[in-house]
């Protein structure tokens, strides 16, 4: 007699089953994150099927859910003791429904694709064909590194993850993903750069609060964006990589993605709420996609006014969210806080009342 088991326990996310599902949910711990709740480790256990099918191999529900049977932590405890003398087929039919579940999850957000279908084992029946995609095999491999103690295989998959993610943004037709798609490829060669690339986009991956995505591509972007714009992550990383991807470029291709990075930033400035003198100068240079205009608030004399910087400069000197360099109106040496992300009214308080104004010295590689 076939029973419909406990299966997944409801607070591993069972019970909220209408939820969007994100790529995030592969890698959810419990609320001491410290294990991964079983949901979590029953999608990672469907992704590690990839690399034991070979990756990209076309499988079936039945090929799948015999070696999850086996496999899944979960699964193998309950199927032991008194109820290890259930069979596989019945042990099949009762965790059919999540193990389905999640499978249509992963479809969802394109780790898997639907492939056809075809003439099941035992009967005439047709049976629906799966296949890991590029995003799905490169969070397989994600997943397979905390496993690899050999240095040298680490280095290796590493190495493998950088040229599939690589290989899988060359096949977007845009200026700004082929860009992205060569900063991956050039990182890939560089261990302190694909390190750090690694490790942030598995930090992300664990994040459920602060960001989640259906789209593996999201998480690649936003990387990308961190290994900019916290430069101490790869110090490599703008000189050997950024820059020689940028100056690779044609120069349609270099001011496109130089569009792209300005806007990048000015919205976040946008969407501070500026002051007014900012907005004026945002708006007479915004045709100029070679500048940026920031703000700053010294931290010495208190002034606070719009300036602008050559955007390249501003890739090259600013390495946190927050920057100081020379102020203009002071003259004094890293006492200008460049505001990017905090609301203006937070600005910086002086450390030290207006005694050293000189005016308008002019701040070294910056126009204004
Ligand atoms: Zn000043």
């Amino acid at each position: 007699m076939v029973k419909k088991s406990p299966s997944i326990r409801k607070e591993d996310g069972d019970k909220d089953r209408t939820r969007t599902f994100y790529i995030n949910y592969i890698f959810e711990k419990d609320s001491l994150q410290i294990l991964y709740t079983k949901t979590a480790d029953l999608y990672q256990d469907i992704m590690m099927f990839n690399l034991k099918n070979g990756s990209g191999v076309a499988f079936t529900f039945n090929g799948l859910a015999k070696w999850l049977i086996k496999r899944n932590y979960d699964f193998a405890t309950y199927y032991s003791g008194s109820k290890a003398n259930i069979s596989m087929s019945n042990r099949i039919a009762n965790r059919r429904d999540s193990i389905q579940r999640c499978i249509d999850d992963l479809v969802s957000c394109g780790l898997i694709s639907l492939e056809g279908t075809r003439k099941a084992e035992r009967n005439n029946l047709l049976t629906q064909v799966y296949k890991f995609t590029i995003p799905g095999n490169i969070i397989s491999m994600l997943l397979e590194l905390p496993r690899l103690t050999d240095p040298s295989v680490i280095d290796r998959l590493i190495y493998n993850i950088m040229s599939s993610i690589g290989a899988h943004l060359l096949n977007h037709h845009s200026f700004i993903v082929k860009f992205a798609s060569d900063i991956f490829f050039k990182s890939a060669k560089i261990e302190e750069c694909s390190d750090a690339i690694i490790d942030r986009l598995r930090y992300l991956l664990h994040t459920h609060d602060i960001f989640n995505s259906q789209d593996l591509d999201r998480f690649l972007e936003v990387v990308l964006y961190f290994m900019i714009s916290w430069r101490e992550l790869s110090p490599l990383f703008f000189e050997n990589v950024f820059k020689k991807a940028l100056l690779k470029l044609d120069e349609e291709a270099r001011s496109i993605i130089l569009l792209h990075e300005k806007i990048q930033v000015e919205n976040q400035i946008r969407q501070i709420f500026p002051p007014q003198d900012w907005e004026r100068m945002w708006f007479h240079n915004i045709h100029d996609h070679t500048k940026l205009v920031l703000f700053g608030k010294c931290t010495k004399c208190s002034e606070g006014y719009p300036f602008v910087v050559p955007l390249i400069d501003y890739f090259g000197t600013f390495t946190d969210q927050k920057v100081h360099m020379k102020c203009t109106k002071c003259n004094c040496d890293n006492s200008l806080c460049v505001i990017l992300f905090e609301p203006f009214q937070n600005l910086p308080p002086p450390w030290d009342m207006r005694n050293q104004r000189n005016n308008q010295a002019t701040i070294n590689g910056v126009t204004g």
